[in-house]
């Protein structure tokens, strides 16, 4: 079973990605455009297999970095889109990722 911490993560990068192709790609009604799908894919991938487990910091403050450099980009551009307008359309998720921000990454 997946830690409750990690699902709402992949939860709120669904909610992130879609947003974000909602503004920018206006898929023709589907959900997502495939480029998005399938970021949303392997974020989800990303996140199920973080070495932190339950204790996974947010991935903005997490030390590892576990995307490869060209998700990372499509990801940053996402956030950064996405980020602000959380708070409007998913409050809920919005506020308990940051509280989840302030959760410490276990040093190594
Ligand atoms: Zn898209």
């Amino acid at each position: 079973m997946i830690d409750n911490r990690l699902h709402r993560a992949q939860k709120t990068v669904s909610k992130m990605i879609t947003l974000y192709c909602h503004a920018h790609h206006k898929p023709y009604h589907t959900s997502l455009c495939l480029d998005c799908l399938d970021l949303a894919a392997y974020a989800h991938r990303r996140i199920e297999r973080c070495p932190y487990g339950a204790d996974k910091p947010t991935c903005a403050k997490c030390p590892i970095h576990c995307y490869q450099a060209d998700r990372r980009e499509q990801i940053r551009q996402v956030m950064r889109f996405a980020g602000p307008r959380m708070l409007l359309h998913h409050p809920r998720l919005a506020i308990l990722h940051l509280v989840d921000g302030l959760h410490k990454p276990p040093t190594r």
